[in-house]
């Protein structure tokens, strides 16, 4: 097949190549809240083409190459003194799928154990085009299901004002602690 970047023949969609010089993630950090820290790969503007390619045949397999080379890199290195849940949060703001979930996937590790379908929205809101404003005034209400007095990693995609993730950090730091959260991209930069 072709590498969708640069159009040289490729065993992947994206080649080695392209992966080494346009997808070399870099950590950036945010606090958000207090005790809420938020680490992510890459800016948006650097992947957002990419992402967009959500909209044809190449969406899961897109996110995937990039899962690989973000969280599964960083799951290798992480160690802890007991098992820590990675939580995908179940919000579907830019996406068709969950790619929250697609993305956490690569955490399961040594010391990392997703879970899926434990951290659920009971409000159907979209926030996509909405302003902060809006996003505050119409909660996801999210609900926690069967976890308790675990270490928890929270993922997500796309990190913008952060309100999403604030009120996924407050249900879930009700009975457990949230580590940190790691999302792929961050759009506030
Ligand atoms: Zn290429």
């Amino acid at each position: 097949m072709k590498c969708i970047i640069c159009e040289n023949w490729s065993f992947s969609i994206i080649c080695k190549t392209c992966q080494s010089i346009h997808l070399k993630p870099t950590i950036y950090h945010r606090q958000i809240k207090k005790g809420l820290e938020v680490y992510s790969f890459y800016k948006y503007e650097e992947i957002e083409n990419l992402l967009s390619a959500k909209y044809n045949f190449f969406g899961d397999r897109v996110l995937k190459i990039l899962a690989e080379l973000t969280y599964k890199k960083f799951a290798r290195e992480f160690s802890f003194t007991e098992e820590v849940l990675a939580i995908p949060i179940d919000d579907h703001t830019r996406l068709e799928y969950a790619y929250s979930a697609i993305l956490a996937k690569e955490l399961n590790s040594k010391y990392i154990k997703t879970i899926y379908n434990h951290l659920r929205a009971n409000t159907i809101v979209k926030y996509s085009g909405k302003n902060n404003k809006f996003r505050e005034n119409n909660p996801k209400d999210f609900e926690l299901k069967n976890i308790k007095n675990r270490k928890i990693i929270l993922v997500d995609d796309l990190i913008n004002s952060g309100t999403t993730l604030k009120e996924a950090f407050k249900v879930c730091s009700k009975n457990n602690e949230v580590l940190f959260a790691i999302c792929l991209a961050d759009a506030s930069f």
